[in-house]
């Protein structure tokens, strides 16, 4: 019998990775899912979401990953050979170079998957001077159930541990200001993150964060959007019959 969580980590990648949905292609995004406290699984290097199998999920220790964080300058090098002393197996692939971010966010209270893809819609917007403006609003209440009542936004970084550092910075200021972690955090002019306690609240925030984005950029062709006031939005997650359907959707 396959590790429960090994399952649902494929499960996820095969679902963000479908063809259809549009949210990545080849080697584009990756996954991550906690193990324990002390490893995780991570999505290998230049493997295909839509297709991942066993021998692409690599267990990687938070202990070789989350130091990288404080470091002022690596060189490539540097990085390389920390990402492969990272693996709890030598014999496993090459972890995604996305890494250092899946460990820290798989680090915050909660948090138990990690998905990051380069989804079609979201990039319209994320690639766009109005990016900002998408992260810091809501339009419609299943937005807001899914996807939290604002993103976080790292503008444009170097993938790599500068994005991870980056990540780690705005991630901090939302949590600071509103006492828990985000759902989706949205990279300028490269894709988005979408991160909680189970695959299935990670799929969801993807799935309406991308719907979110069609809505958007068909709303600002009309004159749009017009955008939830934050009343709104309190009122949303304050009532009972939406609680109940977070927790019958398993998010
Ligand atoms: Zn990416």
């Amino acid at each position: 019998m396959q590790n429960p969580i090994l399952q649902e980590f494929l499960t996820l990648s095969h679902e963000l990775g479908r063809e259809d949905r549009g949210l990545a292609m080849l080697g584009e995004g990756n996954t991550s899912a906690r193990l324990g406290d002390k490893t995780f699984l991570v999505k290998a290097s230049g493997t295909c979401l839509g297709t991942l199998r066993e021998e692409d999920a690599v267990e990687c220790r938070f202990a070789g990953l989350l130091p990288m964080l404080e470091q002022e300058s690596l060189t490539d090098q540097q990085v390389d050979d920390a990402l492969l002393a990272a693996r709890a197996d030598t014999k496993a692939k090459k972890p995604s170079v996305e890494v250092v971010f899946h460990a820290w966010l798989l680090s915050l209270p909660g948090v138990k998957f990690v998905g990051h893809t380069h989804a079609t819609s979201v990039n319209q917007i994320l690639c766009s001077p109005r990016a900002r403006d998408f992260a810091e609003h809501r339009m419609f209440p299943d937005e807001v159930v899914c996807c939290g009542p604002a993103s976080v936004f790292v503008p444009f970084t170097d993938p790599g541990v500068k994005l991870a550092q980056a990540i780690r910075r705005e991630t901090e200021a939302y949590i600071q200001q509103r006492q828990r972690p985000p759902r989706v955090i949205l990279m300028q002019n490269h894709g988005l993150i979408t991160l909680g306690g189970t695959w299935q609240s990670v799929l969801s925030a993807m799935l309406m964060a991308e719907k979110a984005a069609r809505i958007f950029v068909g709303a600002a062709a009309l004159g749009g959007p017009v955008f939830f006031s934050s009343e709104n939005i309190a009122r949303i997650e304050g009532r009972p019959d939406e609680a109940y359907r977070q927790r019958a959707l398993k998010m």
